[in-house]
């Protein structure tokens, strides 16, 4: 048997490959119009940066070793002009010597790809205008580079081509532009997901033009060229590379009378067969069906086309084989994010007119308290029966991990439910007991068994005041990088004692940090009576889709005013490790450091969740420090802080605090010497205090419990006072939770809960809060009718009466009793 094989990449290479290995007495030659086979396109964008420092790296397979390894004859240069089906013919044109001449076949495979689309604008074909789908192509990319040296390039396109040729050009130091004409780069994947990536092309530099379009490209005044905007933008630039997407390349199949679909793909039965049964076509030129809606699409990826490529050759060597069908699994690296999806987005969804729900979770790759944990935003889409339509997942590690192993159940028509119950690999360095997958599946099921109702990012906004509230059980130091206007703020651990303060009759929209905390505050409050439904996400997917597209503006303007307003510095210059904890953790250290630090000093922060890097200039303005630097950079963002703002600014002087809020402080007596109480005290003192304000906890009767040393310390007591000392509990760490303590359980599992979320223990945030200046009061009178000595409480415990509790509580305007 002959087979011709017309294409020598990807589809062209691979059916050739394996059709040796079924069929080892057949003659098969391969046309490739270009100067290479078997390259790998996928990875040209790396060498324009070095990355792939080789550019022989690139070329995979030689034509030799074709030859050697697999008695192939290939022939570059060699274009296939047209195919004579009657006589089972093609005419080739051999490009070196410009001479045609025929071959025949019985049986022909058409893997000729697709080719950039260059769209009919003035100007594009203008030297230092670029596309970049094979070898030639990036040659003429890094001559110029090498030639020109240039400095700026603007990328036309935010698909993933053209968003790896932008990081490879940041990579080699030039300053880079980035035009999309839709309102998001990464089609494939929703517009949250995408604004993660906005913000981190932002933060290495990318200049984001988002809705706009390339309208024209001319020479310019100052630079080599000039890209004019739809919206108006003139980008001067030394370089320019279209990336807008790809056509394919089937003028060969259209003229020989094969079927195509309308957009000029080549129709193929499922065992790659054009409407020719001795033509087989495979690859970006074909059309196929998606599997999970049943309709014609096409994808051009390379992944489907290598699997296409084994079926078109196993059928041609008589074998059964035959292609289920595209699902739509990408994976792309920008920067230090991966970028995975797989199944149909919500763009897709609704454009098929299947209904779908959608759960979005913020969850750690692996275990949270093993080094280098970093959030994973991981969306899952599905149907009311379960049925999953698609994930989409940003994070910097473990991403592509969990989008496999949804397209995998997929593929294998699991529900959400299978997901839930799904067994993975699981050790601290790797995962978690409960995988980012499991937790997709367990809040995709609770939705569907009525557990758990959704809100998402894009409906918050338009809920009706009338019928809605939104409550934010965040934890008042979370509010000081930003709060929700008009939300109602109780913490999570408050929100049973001060239930009564939520209004009656209205739907409530609860949100947290990333969608957790207000799910567990969603089931008490449902089962309490309250309509309640979880804003899916939480504040971080509302966070990310509400920052306008210049977060860089911030970052770059931030460190420059910053230098400019800090204070003298001293030269006293600390570090920090908070990698591992996710927002609000960040913060939260970073605040304790700089209250350990004196004015002009400097830290220097590390931290594995990237949203630290958006959160952390609000915070520094809304402290009153200095943001002198921020780096992403290998999955870690680096921000260096001075601490305070220069006196001529106005805003806080060289003090030891952030910026105070005069007339907020706190004054709060604890009389209660339970341990989700002691927790929400010091939560709350806490949280005031990381925004500048003065917290005075007075600890009265059983509150003076908590303030207990842990171990037994020899005084003198009489009996009743011995009596009461035994059966009270010693130090923060022997309380037990006010409700629902069944046995100690219920208080392990609180310990439990907060160890793993990386809340402090009580008597850490009692060691934060004296750290951090609130003042603790014990009760004298209390100590003395209970028989507690000053020597039994933690050191830095003041006593004190009453009058001095109020004294605080005059200065105050926050008054609460625990
Ligand atoms: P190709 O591999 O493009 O091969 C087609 C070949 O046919 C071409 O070399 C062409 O010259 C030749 N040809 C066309 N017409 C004729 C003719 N008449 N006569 C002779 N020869 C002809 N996919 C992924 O899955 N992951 C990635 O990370 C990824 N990255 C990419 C990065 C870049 C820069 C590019 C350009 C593509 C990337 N892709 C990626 C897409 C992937 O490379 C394609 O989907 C895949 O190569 C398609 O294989 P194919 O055989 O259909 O086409």
């Amino acid at each position: 048997m002959k087979v011709l094989i017309v294409g020598g990449v990807a589809g062209g290479a691979t059916t050739a490959a394996r059709l040796r290995r079924v069929s080892e007495d057949s003659e098969i030659i391969i046309f490739e119009k270009g100067p290479y086979v078997s390259f790998a396109n996928c990875g040209l964008p790396y060498h324009i940066s070095g990355t792939i420092k080789e550019r022989e790296q690139l070329l995979v397979t030689s034509i030799e070793d074709l030859r050697d390894l697999l008695n192939l004859d290939v022939r570059a240069n060699q274009e296939v002009l047209s195919i004579d089906r009657e006589n089972k013919t093609v005419t080739v044109r051999d490009l070196l010597n410009q001479r045609d001449y025929s071959e025949s076949y019985d049986k022909l495979v058409l893997s000729p790809g697709a080719s950039p689309i260059v769209p009919p604008l003035p100007g594009v074909d203008h030297e230092g205008v670029f596309v970049l789908h094979n070898i030639p192509e990036l040659d003429a990319i890094t001559e110029w580079i090498e030639t020109r040296q240039p400095k700026k390039a603007v990328v036309v396109g935010g698909g993933f081509i053209g968003l790896e040729v932008a990081e490879n050009l940041v990579e080699l130091g030039l300053k880079v532009d980035l035009v999309e004409m839709m309102d998001q780069v990464m089609a494939p994947v929703d517009y949250e997901l995408a604004a993660e990536v906005h913000q981190h092309l932002e933060l290495h530099g990318v200049n984001l033009h988002l809705g706009d379009g390339l309208k024209t490209i001319e020479i310019g005044q100052n630079s080599p060229l000039q890209v004019n905007t739809s919206s108006g933008f003139e980008l001067e630039t030394d370089l320019v590379i279209l990336s807008i997407g790809v056509r394919p390349n089937t003028k060969l199949a259209k003229d020989a009378g094969l079927e195509m679909e309308p957009r000029g793909h080549i129709c193929v039965n499922d065992r790659m067969q054009t409407s020719d049964p001795d033509i087989y076509a495979v690859g970006d030129a074909v059309q196929v069906n998606a599997s999970l809606t049943g309709k014609p699409t096409f994808l051009a990826l390379a992944g489907p086309a290598s699997k296409q490529a084994r079926i078109a050759a196993d059928n041609i060597a008589g074998r059964e084989a035959t292609f289920k069908g595209v699902i739509g699994t990408s994976v792309v690296k920008i920067f230090d994010l991966t970028v995975a999806s797989t199944g149909l987005n919500s763009r897709q969804l609704k454009e098929a007119e299947i209904s779908f729900e959608s759960v979005t979770g913020h969850d750690n790759n692996h275990a949270s308290y093993y080094p280098g944990a970093a959030p994973i935003q991981l969306k899952l889409l599905f149907g009311p029966q379960g049925q999953i339509y698609g994930a989409q997942a940003v994070g910097t590690q473990g991403v592509e991990k969990r989008i496999d192993v949804i397209a995998t159940a997929i593929h294998g028509n699991l529900t959400v439910y299978d997901l839930e119950e799904l067994e993975l690999s699981y050790a601290p360095p790797f995962g978690s007991s409960r995988d980012p997958v499991n937790i997709a599946g367990f809040m995709a099921a609770n939705l569907l068994r009525g557990d758990m109702e959704v809100v998402q990012w894009d409906q918050v906004e338009q809920l009706d005041p009338d019928e809605w509230a939104v409550l934010d059980v965040r934890y008042p130091e979370e509010l000081a990088v930003s709060a929700i206007p008009g939300a109602i703020n109780i913490p999570l651990s408050q929100l049973r004692s001060r239930i009564d303060e939520l209004p009656k009759g209205k739907r409530l929209a609860v949100i947290c940090g990333t969608g957790k905390r207000s799910y567990f505050a969603l089931r008490a409050l449902r089962q309490k009576g309250f309509d309640a439904v979880n804003v899916n996400g939480g504040y971080k997917t509302l966070n990310l889709t509400h920052r306008n597209n210049n977060a860089m503006k911030q970052v770059e303007n931030s460190p420059a005013e910053a230098a400019a307003q800090a204070v003298q510095s001293t030269g006293i210059e600390y570090s920090l490790d908070a990698c591992g904890l996710q927002c609000p953790g960040p913060i939260l250290k970073l605040y304790k450091k700089v209250n350990e630090m004196d004015d002009g000093d400097v830290v220097t922060v590390t931290a594995t969740d990237m949203g630290f890097a958006a959160d952390v200039g609000a915070w520094a303005k809304s402290t009153g420090n200095s943001l002198l630097a921020l780096d992403v950079s290998k999955g870690i963002v680096t921000a260096q802080l001075q601490k305070g703002l220069a006196q001529s600014m106005g805003t806080a002087s060289a003090g030891s605090q952030p910026v105070p809020t005069p007339g907020k402080d706190l004054t709060m007596v604890v009389f209660s010497g339970d341990l989700d109480k002691a927790i929400a005290a010091f939560i709350i003192a806490n949280g005031f205090a990381s925004l500048g304000q003065k917290a005075t906890l007075f600890f009265t009767f059983w509150g003076l419990n908590i303030l207990r040393k842990p171990e037994p310390v020899k005084v003198k007591k009489n009996l009743i006072e011995k009596m009461f000392g035994w059966m009270m509990p010693r130090g923060a760490d022997k309380l037990t939770i006010s409700q629902m303590n069944m046995m100690g359980a219920g208080t392990a599992m609180i310990k439990g809960i907060m160890k793993k979320y990386n809340v402090d223990s009580l008597p850490e945030m009692i060691k934060t809060a004296q750290e951090n200046g609130v003042r603790i009061l014990a009760c004298q009178m209390s100590m003395d009718l209970m028989g507690i000595k000053r020597e039994e409480l933690l050191d830095g415990i003041e006593i004190a009466g009453v009058a001095t509790m109020a004294a605080s509580a005059t200065d105050s305007n926050t008054h609460y009793f625990i």
